[in-house]
């Protein structure tokens, strides 16, 4: 599903160059829940950056679906991107759009027409449990609430990866619980891949199939749920 190669990802600092990433091979399956987890600083937000190319890798390559990313001109890129689902920590909604335009922002930018745009909205916004908030404002829901809506966004256009970078490390424990329902669920009900960046071991054991561990930028140890005592 989600194959990178020899990726390498420096940042230019005042006093030098520094590497974020190096070096990165790895492998994540179809239909898999895969978690990064390592310390802080270890380059796991910027390794999952690079899966859809936020970040231009300064080596290697990054392929999904069966499409090199890497090397594709932009406008392919951007089609390609668009079945790239992502949801953050601090859920990044557009604070003066309405829950259902949030959802819909995506569907615009590929150019979804109006009337299977509201269909769609409709649809994830149902799925996601929140069909009655389609008209209310992000200040106006919880933060469980408001990861949900991020989630239905991205779901919106159908990918068949989604990267959540620490989705549940601004929530409570209960809420916590309810967000790796819906990740569960996508993943069980629609097959979509799920990678899954997390500081929170507790994440990682109640959802991931597979986990990778980083640290200095690199992969350190791997393995799959009931090879290690980490997964049972
Ligand atoms: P993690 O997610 O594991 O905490 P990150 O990927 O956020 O790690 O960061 C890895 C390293 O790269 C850190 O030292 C961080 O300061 C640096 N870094 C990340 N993004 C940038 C950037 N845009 N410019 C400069 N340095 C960055
Ligand atoms: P950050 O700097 O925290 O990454 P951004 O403002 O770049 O936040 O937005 C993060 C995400 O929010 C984007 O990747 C996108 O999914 C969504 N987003 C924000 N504004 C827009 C917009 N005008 N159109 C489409 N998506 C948007």
């Amino acid at each position: 599903m989600l194959t990178l190669s020899g990726v390498s990802k420096s940042f230019e600092l005042k006093n030098g160059s520094y590497p974020a990433v190096r070096q990165v091979s790895l492998e994540v399956k179809a239909a898999s829940i895969h978690g990064i987890i390592g310390p802080s600083g270890a380059g796991k937000s910027t390794l999952l950056r690079l899966i859809n190319l936020l970040e231009r890798p300064d080596m290697g390559t990054v392929t999904v679906g069966g499409k090199e990313l890497t090397a594709l001109p932009e406008r392919q890129l951007r089609r390609e991107r668009q079945k790239i689902g992502m949801i953050f920590q601090h859920f990044n909604l557009v604070g003066n759009a309405t829950v259902s335009r949030n959802v819909a922002i995506p569907l615009e930018l590929a150019g979804v027409k109006r009337g299977e745009r509201l269909k769609r909205t409709a649809e994830v916004l149902e799925f996601v449990g929140l069909a009655d908030k389609a008209q209310q404002y992000p200040a106006q829901l919880s933060g469980g609430q408001r990861q949900r809506v991020a989630i239905a966004r991205a779901l919106a256009n159908s990918p068949q990866l989604l990267l959540c970078d620490e989705p549940t490390s601004a929530l409570d424990p209960g809420t916590t619980a309810d967000i790796l329902g819906v990740l569960k669920n996508i993943n069980a009900a629609l097959g979509v891949t799920i990678v899954i960046v997390t500081h929170e071991l507790d994440v990682v054991r109640s959802i991931c199939t597979e986990v990778s561990v980083m640290k200095d930028g690199g992969i350190v140890d791997s393995f799959s749920r009931g090879e290690h005592e980490f997964l049972p």
